[in-house]
């Protein structure tokens, strides 16, 4: 290891920059989130270095550097354009025993600013002893990406109990073991969704218990969206979650790519139905949910899109609360927006849609909705589940007094690499999927938004042609029957959204 990681203490310790440019500057923020007392010595300085200093955040000594002005500073930083003057601040430094930084040289450095993840007092350092900055960068936006931003919360919790788990729990192995489930479990789970207190309850409880407590710590189910289909769509308290999960109940819209993120080792259980054969009823997800989650299992309820909207997310919340189960659900992106986005389709815009409707489209025959509200002016209409339902749709909302020339789109496997456009009008669109025969899921949006797409749309997918597709059929078989809807069910999924006039 040529480089050996350390972390400073330097809160309140004197630091000098040499050089006033940009560079210097970034080095000097990074020096003040540190808690540095920093000093700029260069003969000009750029703007806005002037606001640091009129805040009296930095001292600027306005002159050409000195070996002597490196005397009394706990670091110094090089950071000119200047090679010959940053080989002469390196050489000052070193002779009076300061530790040194050249930027952009690490042969003339004594130590290097690695890149840092800061999750206080979590804090993860980064380098490349200089040979590679940028794969440094790369790592760390990952890492930022991958831990949770109340990680330090965490560790904050766990340094206030620290003394209390020593009192309490005499045996080193033990009070490993329960820092562990501490940081991998419900107590963890509780801090990031900002339960303090349930935190603190179950922590007092784990350490009271600790060997003796046999009782198992009840889990928790996370109602998690998982978008339309492309998995980089996934929030990321999705994947986080997905990562931590023991088992993971998934519906069918979940799509391989995003299943193969879940944690590898949980067990995984589709609960869908396939090409319309009969999977777990709602009951039994519901049942299985509760049970697996009394046994002290962290469960995924994993599904597509959102999860409440079209997704029966509602009626699992309803069953958990019922059952004392605790839970929290991570919104995903509807296939509304991930479908609209990637067709180039503006949900609403202010010269054609100044609202947008989501309207359940299975089985409209019977649906008593208000066509007449649905076909109103200038709205956006998006059909779920409306693949073997285009006819009907359009008919209706022809009869409504919509014109035939009113644009309509329909997007198979929005999102993702299979996506296919349809774009015609309510008046010639159920014509061309019947020819084309797009292979589901499929969403129908109507609006003068449609027939943006072909000129704003913007993701090429490899799909060119239609394929030998099971078609319509099975996605009334896969669908249908998740919303074989009681008088219930269908006054919530009706309208599941409406947005008001835009200012
Ligand atoms: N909860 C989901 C919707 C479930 S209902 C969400 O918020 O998106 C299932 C319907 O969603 C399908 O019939 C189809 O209309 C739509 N859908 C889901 N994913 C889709 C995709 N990738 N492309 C097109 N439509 C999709």
């Amino acid at each position: 290891m040529d480089w050996f990681p350390i972390f400073l203490a330097l809160n309140d310790s004197p630091a000098l920059v040499v050089g006033g440019g940009a560079v210097a500057m970034r080095k000097t923020r990074q020096l003040l989130v540190a808690g540095c007392r920093v000093s700029v010595v260069s003969p000009a300085c750029d703007a806005q270095f002037e606001a640091l200093i009129s805040q009296g955040k930095v001292s600027w000594r306005v002159a050409r550097f000195e070996p002597e002005m490196v005397v009394g500073h706990r670091l110094v930083i090089a950071a000119t354009d200047d090679a010959e003057l940053n080989r002469l601040v390196a050489a000052s430094a070193n002779r009076f025993g300061v530790l040194v930084n050249v930027v952009d040289d690490p042969a003339l450095c004594g130590f290097i600013m690695p890149a840092v993840v800061d999750r206080s007092p979590l804090v993860i350092a980064i380098g490349t002893g200089g040979s590679a900055p940028i794969l440094a960068r790369q790592v760390k936006a990952y890492l930022e990406a991958l831990l949770p931003s109340a990680l330090g919360r965490l560790a904050g919790f766990m340094g206030a109990w620290r003394a209390r788990v020593r009192g309490h729990v005499s045996r080193p192995e033990q009070r490993r073991r329960l820092w562990e489930r501490v940081a991998r479990g419900p107590v963890a789970e509780h801090l990031f969704v900002g339960r303090d207190a349930d935190a603190h309850r179950l922590m007092a409880r784990m350490v009271d218990g600790a060997g003796a407590d046999t009782r198992p710590i009840e889990g928790e189910v996370y109602i998690v969206g998982a978008g339309p289909g492309d998995p980089e769509l996934l929030t990321m308290r999705a994947l986080r979650l997905m990562q931590q999960c023991d088992v993971v109940l998934y519906d069918r819209l979940v799509s391989p790519e995003i299943l193969a993120l879940v944690r590898r080792d949980a067990e995984r259980i589709d609960v869908g139905k396939r090409g319309g054969a009969s999977g777990w009823s709602q009951a039994q997800i519901h049942q299985a949910m509760i049970r697996l989650a009394r046994e002290g299992n962290r469960v995924l309820r994993l599904k597509g899109g959102d999860p409440l909207i079209f997704g029966r997310g509602g009626e699992e919340m309803e069953a958990l609360a019922g059952a004392g189960v605790t839970y929290q659900v991570v919104p995903g992106i509807t296939a509304a927006s991930g479908c609209a986005a990637y067709a180039g389709i503006p949900l609403t815009h202010r010269n054609y849609a100044h609202s947008c409707i989501f309207v359940s489209g299975h089985d409209v025959e019977d649906a008593g909705y208000d066509w007449q509200r649905l076909a109103a002016p200038g709205q956006t209409i998006v059909f779920y589940m409306a693949l073997g339902q285009i006819e009907p749709i359009c008919r209706k909302l022809r009869r409504e007094g919509l014109p035939d020339t009113k644009p309509a789109a329909l997007i198979a496997n929005g999102t993702t690499r299979e996506q296919e456009i349809l774009r015609g009008t309510i008046a010639t669109l159920a014509d061309i999927a019947a020819a084309r025969r797009p292979r589901p899921p499929a969403l129908l949006i109507v609006g003068e938004v449609a027939g943006l797409s072909e000129r704003l749309g913007w993701f090429n997918s490899d799909r060119a042609t239609a394929p030998d597709a099971p078609g319509a059929a099975e996605e009334a078989g896969d669908y249908a029957e998740d919303y074989a809807q009681t008088a219930h069910d269908r006054s919530a999924s009706q309208f599941a959204l409406l947005t008001s006039q835009m200012e």
